[in-house]
């Protein structure tokens, strides 16, 4: 058996790369990263793919290993120049992502490290580390001392957390879901409807109130509409309000949602995903007044403060109702209660082993400062207004409302022929050009291009050159009509 476990042994002990494989690997990602960042603002912003055609298809998991250097070419060739660049900021589509280097050292250390960052007995350190970030995001919000939250994966699992602590906070039983009614708008995401699915209640009246001419709920409307489901025997839930829609960018009056709120004793959720960062900025803070009387909000560091994908955020007010939500014990973690002084990211989600996900939006917090977070925010509100004023130069341009925030949409109305049309070929322009990418919705039956500023590459260079591929589309695709 010695004999085995020592020929075991060797073959396992290559799980421990060398200290010299470990140099030669670090200094090619190295440089792998630096090309991609050099070479960032020449490359397109979106290339078109051919799935089949893949060398991925041939890279077969094997017993013996391939070289790093061959690995990183397919790495180059076949991800990292197909597609959506979302680190490009010449990326004005969906809502754009971030990628700050200072997270992408984070994460290698935290990777090396691997604390364990589900629990404070386990990793104190980590756990404070998370719960530092949810502080400084709750003081954002403007909550109490008694809120908790949760570093996500993303906003989507944010709102499913927070939709649970709503429906166990309400004390609803499962024969009552049928007259359960959950209040929203269209305009809401629909990672949302999603959760409402998750939560068990597929089965819910899902309101969507009606919107004024700028896409925010009308609160007359949903008083309203609470008051005639009372009357009907129903059982009104919560209300999930938009602080920036995904789609327009449209705020919901949080302070007169907050009063219906508190008239009716419902859970009040506000999702911004998007928009919760510009409570950094003066605007901002003007815009989502209220918010603070939520009980509970999502925001997404991987969007408004530019980390790489995979972390999104959820507050809640009274702590101990997400906790009592999300909390249970098992045998084998008894010893785990020995330490109790912080929340753990474990009772408080319905993750328990976690990435030390924390480290990334922590590390660039206190190695930039605050400040370059804020001025970014008011550069991407003011370029947005830039782009808005702009755009109207161009003959034909019909836009939407001011944008309340940093997305923004219009259409193009040609002389002849349908607009529809030729808005879907505007789009299809500017997707094969590729060296910008905007992205586009429909809105009562119109086909409208819209813009979405939020990358930190993102400056006035970029916004120009967005506008210029722009003009040449419409001439283009007009001497064509
Ligand atoms: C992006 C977004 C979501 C979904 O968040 P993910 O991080 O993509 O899971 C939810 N709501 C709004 C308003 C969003 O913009």
């Amino acid at each position: 058996m010695e004999k085995r476990i020592r020929e075991l042994e060797k073959q396992s002990r290559r799980l421990e790369i060398s200290d010299r494989q470990r140099s030669t690997m670090l200094e090619k990602a190295g440089r792998y990263g630096e090309e991609f960042i050099s070479e960032i603002s020449e490359k397109p912003a979106f290339e078109s793919f051919n799935s089949t055609e893949s060398k991925l298809h041939k890279l077969s998991f094997e017993e013996g290993g391939k070289s790093f250097k061959k690995l990183l070419n397919v790495l180059n060739s076949e991800v990292d120049s197909k597609g959506l660049n979302p680190a490009s900021g010449k990326h004005g589509g969906y809502i754009p992502g971030g990628g700050i280097y200072p997270s992408a050292i984070a994460d290698f250390l935290a990777a090396i490290t691997n604390r364990y960052a589900g629990v404070f007995f386990s990793s104190p350190g980590a756990v404070q580390i998370e719960n530092k970030c949810i502080r400084w995001m709750c003081d954002l919000v403007g909550y109490p001392d008694t809120a908790a939250g949760n570093l996500t994966s993303g906003g989507s699992i944010a709102n499913l957390i927070g939709m649970v602590a709503a429906r166990d906070d309400s004390g609803i039983q499962a024969k009552d879901f049928e007259r359960a009614v959950i209040y929203t708008t269209h305009q809401v995401h629909h990672c949302v409807i999603k959760a409402i699915k998750f939560a068990g209640l597929r089965e819910a009246k899902i309101r969507k109130v009606e919107m004024d001419d700028r896409f925010r709920m009308k609160p007359q409307a949903l008083s309203r509409q609470i008051a005639n489901d009372k009357k009907d025997g129903l059982i009104p839930l919560m209300i999930f309000a938009s602080a920036g829609t995904t789609d327009l960018g449209a705020v919901d009056p949080m302070d007169e949602i907050a009063g219906i709120a508190q008239n009716h004793n419902l859970w009040f959720h506000v999702d911004a995903a998007y928009g919760g960062f510009f409570l950094l900025t003066e605007h901002g803070t003007k815009v989502m007044k209220g918010i603070e009387q939520s009980d509970s909000v999502t925001i997404d560091p991987h969007k408004g403060l530019f980390l790489p994908y995979g972390t999104g955020a959820v507050l809640v007010k009274d702590g101990k109702k997400l906790f009592k939500s999300q909390h249970m014990m098992a045998n084998y973690m008894q010893d785990t209660l020995k330490a109790t002084e912080e929340w753990s990211p474990a009772d408080l989600s319905p993750e328990l082993s976690k990435h030390f996900r924390g480290l990334r939006m922590w590390l660039p917090l206190q190695l930039l400062g605050i400040a370059p977070f804020r001025a970014a925010l008011d550069e991407k509100l003011l370029l947005t207004r830039y782009f808005y004023q702009e755009i109207q130069k161009i003959e034909g341009i019909e836009v939407g409302p001011e944008p309340e925030l940093s997305i923004l949409f219009f259409r193009y109305i040609p002389d002849s022929g349908a607009a529809n049309e030729f808005n879907k070929d505007l789009v299809d322009y500017i997707h094969r050009d590729g060296r910008v990418f905007l992205s586009s919705t429909h809105i009562n039956g119109k086909v409208y291009l819209r813009l979405a500023v939020l990358h930190f590459r993102t400056h006035l260079e970029e916004i120009d050159l967005i506008l210029s591929v722009i003009r040449e589309g419409i001439t283009e695709i007009a001497s064509e009509h």
